[in-house]
């Protein structure tokens, strides 16, 4: 016993922790964070690190907000848990609240994170139809390069093949179509991008039959995916109207665009006219403080769960789903975010890191740097006119770089056919512009010794 309290985190950590998305290094020296301040952690030997993808892009707030700690701390002395089957304060105030953000008129579920959200979402879209005529609405349409959660239903709408070959996802009645990405369009037009692609949702839809697709996921900006997005508003008011055509619930993923991350406060609202049926949220809903998720539903939509006497309700809980703690601490995140003006600071300073990530399309490796808001996708090819991706061994040196330098950037998960090319940057939206140049000059150190 004595003899395993000297053990170093390291050596423990090699022999009991199972790491998510990595793989198994005999030797390797994972990181391993002791504490945090603002938008910098320290790790168990001491060295900071600017964390410029806000954990798993839900750090929103970077650390040590006190306001939240004492949130969280108040809600768990007063009532320590309650469920959802019953109501509690806390998430009464925050799905008020969430209405409120979405312009009125929605109802909020509460599940445990991301996946979760999008599991309830399905379930929901489905149920609906069944109980409104339409038994037979069932698919689900999502997009390629997509990731929609780790959970059967939330993995089978996730179209990024890596992720799910071992893992025999043959879930029926899941159909998957191309995004609009001007860079690489599916389409061979970069100015048509956008209307090809949402024709394709049309043709899809047509193709599968209407009277059998019950609903249709997308994130506004794909953000895992390699930060895609479409070039202009035509994509998003063409998927509005053709769900609607259709009678196909849009079901918004803004689990990462969500609270101020594209510099609104919602990723939609890119979108003239844009609203989703279906909205689902997690990550910066808490900062990343505690786990909680949310699928907001239109009234409308809710209306089907309310007839019937007690048939047409929805049979569906998880037990922290709305912990009350984590819903306190929604509601202080989002009273911060509102106080401290932090969209519109967002918003305020896109333009100036976008204009320096965009002067790296001068090294010879950087095919495209894209994004919105705090959300930015630097792709690497081997040749510009081919736009072959740079070798994953190179991509995992630049990403290693950085992190010597003490800048922790993240890269797509595995893609085909593009094979995980793009780093991903997503610092906290309350880094301060010196941060933000740190994270600049690193990349121009790093990108300078690659070239
Ligand atoms: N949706 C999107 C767009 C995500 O990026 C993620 C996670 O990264 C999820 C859903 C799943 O969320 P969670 O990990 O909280 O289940």
């Amino acid at each position: 016993m004595e003899a395993e309290t000297k053990r170093s985190y390291s050596e423990k950590d090699q022999d009991y922790l199972w790491h998510g998305m990595k793989p198994y290094q005999a030797n390797g020296t994972p990181l391993i964070a002791e504490s945090g301040k603002g938008s910098w952690f320290t790790d168990t030997a001491g060295k900071r690190y600017f964390d410029g993808v806000s954990g798993l892009w839900c750090l929103n707030l970077g650390h040590g907000q006190e306001e939240i700690i004492e949130a969280a701390a108040n809600q768990m002395k007063s009532l320590a848990y309650f469920p959802l089957s019953f109501g509690h304060k806390p998430a009464i105030d925050l799905a008020e609240k969430l209405s409120e953000l979405l312009g009125g008129g929605y109802r909020s579920f509460f599940a445990n994170g991301g996946s979760d959200a999008n599991e309830t979402a399905f379930k929901i879209a489905r149920q609906h139809h069944k109980q409104s005529g339409n038994p037979e609405k069932t698919k689900i349409i999502s997009r390629y390069r997509a990731y929609h959660g780790n959970s059967l239903g939330a993995l089978a709408a996730t179209a990024q093949a890596n992720r799910k070959i071992k893992y025999d996802v043959n879930v029926p009645g899941f159909v998957h179509i191309p995004p609009p990405y001007a860079y690489r369009s599916s389409f061979g037009s970069y100015e048509e991008d956008d209307l090809r692609a949402a024709e394709y949702l049309e043709q899809t839809i047509l193709w599968e039959g209407a009277e059998t697709v019950a609903a249709f996921i997308m994130e506004p900006i794909i953000s895992g995916g390699g930060v895609i997005h479409p070039q202009s508003d035509i994509y998003y008011k063409k998927v509005r109207e053709i769900c609607t055509r259709y009678n196909v619930l849009l079901i918004l993923d803004e689990v990462v665009s969500g609270f101020g991350r594209t510099g609104k406060v919602f990723g939609y609202m890119h979108g003239d006219g844009f609203f989703p049926d279906i909205i689902t949220l997690a990550k910066g809903l808490t900062a990343g403080y505690l786990p909680l998720g949310a699928t907001c539903v239109h009234e409308s939509i809710y209306q089907s769960f309310k007839t019937n006497g007690t048939t047409n309700h929805f049979r569906h809980i998880s037990t922290y789903g709305g912990h009350p703690a984590s819903c306190a601490v929604a509601l202080k995140t989002i009273e911060i975010i509102e106080r401290d003006q932090l969209v519109n600071r967002v918003a305020r300073l896109e333009q100036t890191i976008l204009r320096k990530l965009h002067a790296l399309t001068s090294y010879s490796f950087v095919g495209d740097v894209r994004g919105i808001g705090f959300l930015y996708g630097i792709e690497l090819v081997k040749d510009k006119q081919t736009k072959e991706p740079l070798s994953d061994e190179t991509i995992k040196t630049i990403v290693a770089a950085c992190q010597k330098k003490g800048l922790i950037i993240g890269k797509n998960g595995d893609t085909v056919p593009s094979g995980g090319n793009v780093l991903i940057i997503a610092p906290p939206l309350t880094s301060t512009e010196d941060d933000l140049t740190f994270l600049v000059k690193t990349l121009n150190e790093v990108f300078s010794e690659t070239d």
